[in-house]
């Protein structure tokens, strides 16, 4: 088969799919030997998320990667950090995630991670998909085959990797009242029981791990989390935190049950990391708010954007050995930790600046610099956006970036990106400003110009 017409398997965080139609156990089984033979020597282990599909998947890809000589160890179900951070610190050469993320519950999906416990890189993945394509499996014989076994500590280990990297004796001190939204997801089995070794008799929502995630879905936005804002209320908690299904990003509600947008709690982690280690750096991607220029440059840190993606912000970091990254879905990269996205190391990180501080939570984030934002996107073919992207490059006005499609600032307070999707058929607009009447004109200037050659295109 020719490169040229092989499908892309790996997306912008993994291979993801329906089991049964695209993710078929053949399909997996074979997915699995590809990485296996890119990894050479094992184990590997392999966890995977609540999704009904996740434990036949699972042993599929054991089945697979023990075909081409490697054991592996079998940690069950556990957030997606969990696997990663064992990887990397546990006797492992890799790992395979059985996840969709936050994908709705029908999807499931492969992460691959290396020996560091990162996502592989673009090339690896490429190298991997060719491995699949051309069937260049190393298989072994029957003496050389793999064997497996069942990985018990990796839980307890990475709780207690967690609680290393925060100053447990102040946080618990403080007896803070959590609401913790597990959304029926993987940190089920991780995050409750690290809240309550910090002291925050913590109430649980949605806690049973169910692959329908039946509670609000595998997603935390603000519109699906009016359960976990009327429990803080209720139960008169100082915060409230939601994880996504496979347990690596937060959202936070303050105490008066109002559900923030990530970026806002990772600006606050941004300005209490820069203010215990003046002049550290900050990885975030293009599409971050202004606020974290702000706070990076009032605390004398350093910043470095990448492409929209966690895999290029956890790259980024390891490779400019960077302490902090940040994403604005509200994903948070600790690097101490691990510098990859992790939603119990976020809440405890974010308990102990509360503990640190005197001010309850809704005051934290409103003492940091605030802009307008807006997002919208449109439907876009492949096939038409360059022709859309050459368009709006020729009638922008100000200066450009081009870190990740283009990134358009009309005067130094106000911004627009547009950039098309790496997993759908649409152009996404991320705009923000310091003032809303520039940032509404801005949109519709910009949407008009979209449309228009949209429309000229399809005729
Ligand atoms: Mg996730």
């Amino acid at each position: 088969m020719a490169t040229t017409s092989r499908k892309r398997l790996f997306g912008t965080s993994g291979i993801r799919g329906i089991p049964g139609q695209d993710i078929t156990l053949n399909f997996v089984t074979e997915m699995a030997q590809a990485v296996g033979t890119f990894f050479e020597k094992g184990p590997i282990l392999v966890g995977h998320d609540t999704r009904h599909s996740g434990p036949t998947l699972a042993k599929a890809v054991a089945a697979g990667l023990m075909s081409v000589g490697l054991d592996v160890g079998e940690a069950g179900l556990l957030p997606t950090p969990a696997l990663q951070y064992c990887v990397r610190n546990m006797e492992y050469n890799g790992g395979i995630m059985i996840t969709a993320s936050h994908n709705p519950s029908q999807y499931n999906g492969m992460k691959v991670s290396g020996s560091d416990g990162i996502d592989t890189t673009r090339d690896e993945e490429q190298i991997i998909e060719n491995i699949y394509y051309d069937k260049k499996f190393r298989l072994a014989d029957w003496k050389t085959v793999g064997n497996s076994f069942q990985d018990t500590k990796t839980i307890r280990t990475y709780s207690e990797a967690i609680l290393s990297q925060v100053n447990v004796d102040e946080i618990r001190k403080r007896n803070f009242r959590v609401v913790v939204d597990l959304g029926n997801g993987a940190q089920c089995v991780a995050a409750p029981y690290i809240l309550e070794h910090l002291n925050c008799k913590p109430i649980s929502l949605n806690a049973q791990p169910d692959g329908d995630f039946p509670g609000r879905g595998a997603e935390p936005t603000p519109d699906v989390l009016k359960g976990l804002s009327e429990a803080v209320k209720t139960y008169g908690a100082d915060i409230g935190v939601a994880y996504d299904g496979d347990g690596d990003r937060s959202l936070f509600c303050d105490e008066k049950g109002v559900i923030h947008y990530g970026d806002r709690s990772a600006a606050l982690l941004t300005d209490y990391i820069l203010t215990q280690n003046p002049g550290a750096l900050i990885v975030t991607t293009v599409s971050a708010s202004q606020a974290i220029d702000d706070i990076v440059e009032a605390r004398g840190g350093e910043i470095f954007k990448t492409k929209v993606g966690s895999v290029d912000v956890s790259n980024a970091m390891v490779e400019r050995k960077a302490l902090f990254g940040l994403e604005e879905n509200g994903g948070c990269f600790y690097a101490p930790h691990i510098p990859v996205r992790d939603g119990a190391m976020t809440s405890a990180l974010i308990l102990e600046a509360m503990a640190k501080s005197s001010k309850p939570f809704s005051e934290m984030l409103n003492s940091l610099p605030n802009y307008q934002q807006r997002k919208a996107k449109f439907e876009c073919t492949s096939e038409k956006v360059p022709r859309v992207m050459e368009r709006i490059a020729a009638y922008a006005k100000g200066k450009i970036e081009t870190i990740d499609g283009l990134k358009i600032w009309p005067d130094d307070k106000t911004w627009i990106l547009l950039r098309p999707s790496g997993t759908e058929p649409v152009l996404r607009v991320f705009a923000e400003s310091d003032r809303k009447d520039k940032l509404d004109a801005m949109i519709n200037e910009y949407s008009e110009v979209v449309k228009d050659t949209l429309k000229r295109t399809s005729s």
